[in-house]
């Protein structure tokens, strides 16, 4: 048995569900799993890290940790490891996540694996199945040394454990030293997306250049409003201004693993097969049956996206009525 610490990572006081995903796979492979969570006034969130798992929760509190920023927050985590010691660290690959391990890990001099796909415990000792030449190979990581191993883990890779809301948390606090901070986050714009972000939904539908305009991706709305779905979109429709580039896929975009991809007029360089092949189940619809993207497709629809998706739209509908 291995002692585990997550970083649960909150915004706006709603946590993220990559985080439970691995308090869950820890709490299963019967390690004694910290939860860790930071912010302004997070203590609320205690109980819902005992559901997925925890055998204990920290909290890490301060008016200047409302809004993250890698240097207190780094502060606050590397706090949080020296009280605890655990053995390894756990993160979901967020973009919080990766941008706050490896400070964290530099600081102490920790092993640091990313962008990780599966995790198994065997003896208490921590492995990672990490994806590297865009998803060409995929790579076992184990840690050897006497570091401390830590690993941020991609949304939606391992499931999410089923909750058991008897269990509650007696949280603790530990407090961080934040004096001398030379950076302050003053406000958060946020953008008016109210869909779910593409790393953390079940299921993504995304377009491509062949969507033609901003507003044809309507069609892709339509069909992801039906269904819950997060829009993405291939790098060409971002630089051609169809979408904002916080839903682009790929390597030079976002890493999304969920349950259903649907690629609509896709092509599938291996630049946007890097941020979506190991979806679950991939469906590719595409006029040409020679598409790159047919080779890695689950199932593939060879025809005039503009035909083929309201079609889908409305059956999807039906099944829903
Ligand atoms: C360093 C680098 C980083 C990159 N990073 C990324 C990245 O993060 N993400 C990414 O996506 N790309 C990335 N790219 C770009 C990548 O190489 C491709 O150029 C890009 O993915 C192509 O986008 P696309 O498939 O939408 O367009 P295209 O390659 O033009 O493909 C359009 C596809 O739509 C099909 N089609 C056309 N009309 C229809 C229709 N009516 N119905 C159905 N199908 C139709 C065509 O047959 C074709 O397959 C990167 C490239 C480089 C060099």
């Amino acid at each position: 048995m291995a002692k585990i610490l997550v970083y649960v990572e909150q915004r706006d006081g709603k946590t993220k569900k990559a985080s439970f995903e691995l308090v869950g796979a820890s709490a299963a492979a019967g390690n004694e799993t910290h939860a860790v969570l930071i912010g302004d006034a997070v203590t609320a969130l205690a109980a819902e890290c005992a559901h997925y798992g925890a055998t204990k929760v920290h909290v890490v509190q301060d008016a200047q940790l409302k809004y993250y920023s890698n240097e207190a927050y780094s502060k606050a985590l590397s706090q949080a490891i020296k009280t605890i010691s655990p053995d390894a660290v756990l993160a979901a690959h967020t973009p919080i996540g990766k941008d706050l391990l490896p400070t964290v890990a530099a600081l102490h001099d920790g092993a640091l694996a990313t962008d990780c796909t599966a995790l198994s415990f065997s003896g208490g000792k921590l492995t990672l199945k990490r994806p590297m030449y865009s998803g060409k190979v995929i790579a076992d990581v184990e840690f050897t040394g006497t570091s401390l191993a830590m690993a941020t883990v991609r949304a939606n890779s391992i499931g999410l454990p089923k909750p058991d809301t008897s269990k509650t948390a007696d949280p603790s606090q530990i407090s961080v030293d934040l004096s001398g901070l030379k950076t302050k986050i003053l406000e958060v714009v946020k953008g008016n997306s109210a869909r779910p972000d593409v790393t953390e939904a079940a299921i993504v539908i995304s377009g491509g250049r062949s969507l033609k305009s901003a507003e044809n991706f309507k069609i892709i709305e339509d069909a992801a409003d039906v269904i819950g779905a997060a829009v993405g979109a291939s790098r060409a429709a971002v630089d051609a201004g169809y979408r904002p580039h916080r839903d682009q896929v790929g390597q030079t975009g976002k890493v999304v693993s969920p349950a259903l991809y649907i690629a609509c007029g896709i092509s599938g360089a291996i630049q946007h097969l890097a941020g979506m092949r190991t979806s679950k189940v991939i469906v590719a619809i595409n006029t040409d049956p020679q598409a790159p993207i047919f080779q890695v497709a689950d199932y593939g629809i060879v025809g005039d996206l503009f035909q083929v998706v309201p079609a889908l739209t409305a059956e999807f509908k039906k099944l829903k009525e």
